[in-house]
């Protein structure tokens, strides 16, 4: 349903934005141009040269970036909020696995499908890297749909061959890289928003020759990743019996070019420090892969493991919310950021329950404050801005030049109401955008949203 029109335009209105993850603008009334879907800047005044392009006079809203799922289950969306009482792996076969056998019933996809897509266009998120199910049509048919809302997303048909119910399994490996294939075939280049992205579901659930496979497919088609990584301590513990070759878990991805890094020679002869890089063990490394890679949760991350990510370039997706509810545990981000690696936001749904990335943004900094108190105080808990990158920046930079409302940037933004939030205080920029994160729901209103300067509602 996006609207044609030029897209190229001023909005005007309250603006805040992180220029980085420690450079936070907030600014009252002022203006934001977008030209040919690119952000030229933020500005106290209109500059001469932008007189001519109409203005959205947005006075006495907030305008902030579009926010970034950098990982959400689509085929889960139907039972979120609920099945809450079980951990990560009876959560997958209690739960999870019969639910998403469902989406074989094509007539069950696109109504289950339908209200995803509905939902996340009206939601706060403007990009997002989603897992279908195992499915092809199914996942075609998301992809067709999360097409049409203007959105621009990721998509992984995604791929299980092992410890898997039968309604739930490609069979083979070969059968799952043909229906990868087959799949990829009919999507890749077909869409304007929607790119297919390698979804190995997670290394219990793929053999080593399905993942071998996956990432010959990713190097040859140029393809990204999005996987599950070092989430609950018995997947970990699982995976160091069905890979007894690797050093960590990470390794189970990197060993097939899963983690990322292809185009940086990072793979070739573990050149890179700390040693945890070198790969120098077993049939199959190639030079081969994915030149980008997202890896939900790294919760328990070893050092080793920690150093391999980091040598990668991988994206570590920070899901707070369902860590919590699958009572998984919390990832260290302050440790991450300090290494100056990538992290995004996810919501996790249905692990975790709601599709808001304004949840996202205050689940992330209450994490990190118990992870302070009860874990380990040696890593400070994030604050509202630097939860507030990685629903922005930290996750849009998997896109592109994403996540920022500073000139050179994709025009993502959203336009909110903050006036039915109501105070007798008179509150600066900065609290009216920490107050939208944790009160969105009594009273907040996503007035537009704006995805590469094209105008969703
Ligand atoms: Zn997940």
């Amino acid at each position: 349903m996006g609207e044609s029109q030029t897209r190229s335009f001023v909005l005007r209105g309250d603006v805040c934005y992180n220029r980085s993850l420690t450079e936070f603008d907030a600014r009252r009334d002022a203006y934001v141009v977008c030209v040919d879907g690119v952000s030229q800047g933020v500005f106290d005044e209109l500059p001469d040269r932008y007189q001519g392009l109409p203005v959205v006079d947005c006075a006495g809203r907030l305008v902030v970036p579009g926010l970034v799922d950098l990982h959400v289950h689509a085929p889960q969306y139907t039972f979120r909020g609920i099945a809450m009482d079980l951990e990560l792996l009876d959560w997958l076969n209690t739960y999870t696995f019969p639910e998403e056998s469902k989406y074989a019933d094509l007539a069950y996809a696109d109504e289950a499908y339908g209200y995803f897509a509905q939902d996340l266009r009206a939601s706060a998120t403007t990009r997002a890297a989603i897992f279908a199910s195992l499915h092809v049509p199914a996942t075609a048919l998301l992809m067709d749909k999360l097409e049409a809302t203007g959105l621009k997303t990721y998509v992984g048909k995604v791929n299980m061959d092992r410890n898997s119910p039968d309604s739930l399994t490609d069979g083979s490996a070969q059968a799952s890289l043909a229906a990868t294939c087959a799949w990829l075939d009919q999507v890749d280049g077909a869409y304007r928003n929607t790119r297919p992205i390698i979804t190995p579901r997670f290394t219990p659930s793929c053999t080593d020759a399905l993942m071998e496979g996956l990432g010959a497919l990713a190097g040859e088609r140029g393809l990204p990743v999005q996987s599950h990584l070092s989430e609950n301590l018995t997947e970990i513990a699982w995976v160091g019996e069905l890979c007894p070759w690797a050093a960590c878990y990470g390794e189970t991805y990197d060993r097939w070019g899963l983690l990322g890094g292809a185009d940086k020679g990072a793979r070739k002869g573990g050149a890179d420090k700390g040693g945890a890089t070198e790969r120098g063990t077993g049939p199959g490394v190639t030079e081969r892969g994915a030149s980008k890679a997202i890896m939900a949760h790294c919760n328990y991350s070893s050092p080793e493991e920690v150093e391999l990510l980091r040598a990668r370039g991988t994206y570590v997706a920070h899901c707070p919310q369902s860590n919590a509810n699958v009572a998984s545990g919390i990832a260290p981000v302050r440790r991450y950021l300090d290494l100056g690696m990538d992290v995004g936001l996810g919501t996790d749904v249905a692990g975790g329950a709601s599709l808001s990335m304004f949840r996202g943004v205050t689940d992330a900094v209450m994490a990190s404050k118990l992870r302070w108190r009860c874990v380990d105080q040696s890593l400070a808990p994030l604050t509202i801005q630097e939860a507030f990158y990685l629903a922005t920046l930290g996750g849009g930079s998997f896109f592109g030049r994403v996540g920022s409302l500073a000139a050179g940037y994709d025009f993502d933004a959203l336009v909110l109401d903050d006036s039915g939030i109501r105070s007798p205080r008179q509150l600066g920029v900065e609290q009216r955008l920490e107050r939208f994160c944790y009160l969105h729901g009594e009273g907040g209103r996503i007035e537009h949203k704006y995805v590469a300067g094209n105008k969703v509602f």
